[in-house]
């Protein structure tokens, strides 16, 4: 069971979460946040490109996402399984995913939805303080996964996982590890 998808509200602690659950399960971390965020601090043609997205809180186009998830899965450390952290974010992106993975005989294992309250959300984010966490930036990002990503939860429902997403860190993955296993 290493094939995973997290999905959650901005601000529901996908990526500490992400952090300790492929440490707890030895696979690769893959957040698409973070892949573009480097490519923004590198100046790369792709960075220049996906950084106005990241500024307003937009989603980087289909294509240009796609890709660079193509590429990252292509890499060798994913052949024992992966977790995915911010992708896929919208049903296009899902169906690209579904069909990458089914080139190689592969599909995913489960979908973990982080289970949020809303002022707890809000309060995490206010404590981050990313660059793209202004009021309004936060505001933007939260209509994008209602409208955009909220959809997959239905998309998804065959596979998807529901686990309470407040509390420690190590509660929450360990809740993660459990509900998990009840699936196997
Ligand atoms: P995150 O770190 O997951 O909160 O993502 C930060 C920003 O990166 C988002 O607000 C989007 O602009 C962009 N982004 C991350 N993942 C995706 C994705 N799968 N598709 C499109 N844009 C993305």
């Amino acid at each position: 069971m290493t094939r995973l998808v997290l999905v959650g509200p901005p601000g529901a602690g996908k990526g500490t979460q992400a952090t300790a659950l492929s440490q707890k399960l030895d696979v690769p971390h893959i957040s698409t946040g973070d892949l573009f965020r480097a490519h923004v601090a590198e100046r790369t043609p792709l960075g220049e490109e996906a950084k106005r997205y990241l500024d307003s809180g937009e989603l980087v186009p289909d294509t240009v996402t796609n890709e660079m998830v193509r590429e990252r899965l292509a890499e060798d450390d994913t052949k024992g399984g992966f977790l995915l952290d911010g992708f896929p974010r919208n049903t296009k992106q899902a169906e690209v995913l579904g069909q990458l993975l089914a080139e190689s005989g592969q599909g995913l294992d489960a979908v973990i939805q982080l289970e949020v309250p809303e002022d707890v959300v809000v309060a995490r984010l206010l404590s981050r303080g990313r660059t793209d966490d202004t009021e309004e930036v936060i505001r933007r990002r939260q209509q994008v996964y209602l409208s955009e990503t909220a959809p997959l939860l239905d998309y998804y429902s065959d596979i998807l996982v529901k686990v309470d997403g407040v509390g420690e860190v190590d509660e929450v993955s360990d809740r993660v590890l459990a509900a998990l296993r009840g699936r196997q």
